[in-house]
């Protein structure tokens, strides 16, 4: 290994691809790496998963057949996960869903999916990441926080960097505003900028940003500083907007309201919108789906193949006779509910790690641990591919190939 062979995080939906790895047998003195990539690589040698049918051990080719025959019977299978797998694993699990007529849903499309549609969609202006450093003057994390789920954000792009055009310091040439419900780890950099908005009233922070945008007098929260934020948005030569979680969440079906901000925004300057996706590859799953079906989320797909609204997640894993599951934990992230009815369905895991959902599986298949083990390609949270090398040889075989022998079985 050269001093300069850089190789790519999948910690988060940065992709990171300026990781040094100085000592070819440790990842401890890994240069560029923040404590989230850290943890992220240490976790993964801990607690690996080995093949197993019915909690007894198997070989790799048992367990894989297993799989298959469970998928094979299934009248109303789901595949559940995918943003942890690189774009190669997701297009080889589309084409097996399509194969075996499944149900096909990711964490995030309770959340970021609505946004991802307007975005692809074009019904919102985005832009990348590279644009964010060299052109931004205001970023505002609405119920995002990605000084916690995207260390390197603001150092590499949204705050912190000079950029082609905003060669100055930080201090001087960009403005960073949060608008969150806590004091979160974003906001303690911009105390003065912050704004803290009850929960689930984020609709109508929306009404008064477009009131004073308006030159009227705001409805919701503190007048003076409602103005003062419609003077900063003003004053603004390139914006942008990192809608999160807690924002994406209180609006759920007023995403109409955000559209028409973003054109109330567009007619004063410019202003774009960028996720703050969390997993590694959560984009390149929406945009692949979107792609093939026009739809970020919950998609059925026919015995035929045909693609069509899905149910909900809730409906389709209670109505589950397999459920195949890649790359996630659902018995641990999903509410009691949902994960009761995954866990009431016939489960196979494609995991390196063990999970609690894995601990319930039939069948667990484990896999290479994607960019330490294997390569592949994903695309950033701003949609730009980004391609990695495996770090170290591995055994385990990678997400594609274990989905692409499970096709070839059925
Ligand atoms: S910001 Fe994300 S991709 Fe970059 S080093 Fe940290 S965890 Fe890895």
């Amino acid at each position: 290994m050269t001093e300069f062979d850089y190789k790519t995080c999948t910690g988060c939906s940065l992709l990171c691809e300026d990781i040094l790895f100085p000592d070819e047998d440790s990842i401890s003195h890994a240069k560029n790496l923040c404590r989230k990539g850290l943890a992220h690589y240490q976790a993964l040698f801990v607690e690996r998963t080995g093949p197993l049918i019915e909690g007894k051990e198997a070989s790799i080719d048992q367990a894989i057949e297993k799989g298959a025959e469970i998928l094979r019977n299934a009248s109303a299978p789901v595949i559940y996960g995918w943003s942890n797998c690189t774009l190669e694993a997701q297009m080889a699990g589309l084409a097996l869903a399509e194969k075996i007529g499944a149900f096909v849903d990711d964490p995030s499309s309770h959340c970021e999916g609505r946004l991802m549609e307007m975005l692809l969609s074009e019904r919102i202006p985005s832009c990348t990441l590279d644009d964010v450093r060299h052109f931004a003057d205001t970023a505002i994390f609405w119920g995002s926080d990605p000084s916690s789920t995207q260390p390197r954000h603001l150092s590499r792009f949204s705050y912190f960097p000079r950029g082609s055009k905003r060669q100055k310091s930080y201090e001087e040439e960009r403005t960073c505003i949060v608008v969150d419900v806590r004091e979160s780890s974003t906001a303690k950099l911009c105390p003065t900028t912050t704004y803290r908005v009850p929960p689930g009233e984020d609709l109508q922070f929306l009404e008064a940003l477009l009131a004073v945008l308006d030159g009227k007098i705001p409805k919701f929260g503190d007048k003076k500083r409602m103005i003062e934020l419609g003077s900063i948005i003003k004053k603004t030569e390139y914006g942008v907007i990192f809608p999160g979680p807690g924002m994406l969440i209180s609006l759920q079906d007023k995403m109409d309201r955000f559209e028409d901000l973003l054109r109330r925004l567009n007619e004063i300057t410019t202003f774009k919108v960028l996720p703050v996706t969390e997993q590694y590859n959560s984009r390149g799953f929406g945009q692949l789906l979107f792609e093939r079906t026009g739809r970020t989320k919950a998609v059925k797909f026919s015995p035929s193949g045909e693609a069509a609204a899905g149910p909900t997640l809730v409906e389709a894993a209670k109505e589950a006779d397999a459920i195949l599951v890649l790359g996630a934990d659902p018995l641990l992230d999903l509410p009691a509910g949902l994960a009761r009815a995954f866990a009431a369905a016939p489960l196979i895991v494609i995991d390196p790690r063990r999970s609690l959902t894995a601990d319930l599986a039939q069948v667990v298949i484990p896999a290479a641990i994607s960019g330490l083990e294997g390569g592949g390609t994903a695309l950033r949270t701003d949609g730009v591919k980004i391609s990695f090398e495996p770090l170290m040889k591995s055994e385990q075989p990678t997400d594609e190939q274990i989905l692409t022998r499970i096709m070839e079985a059925i």
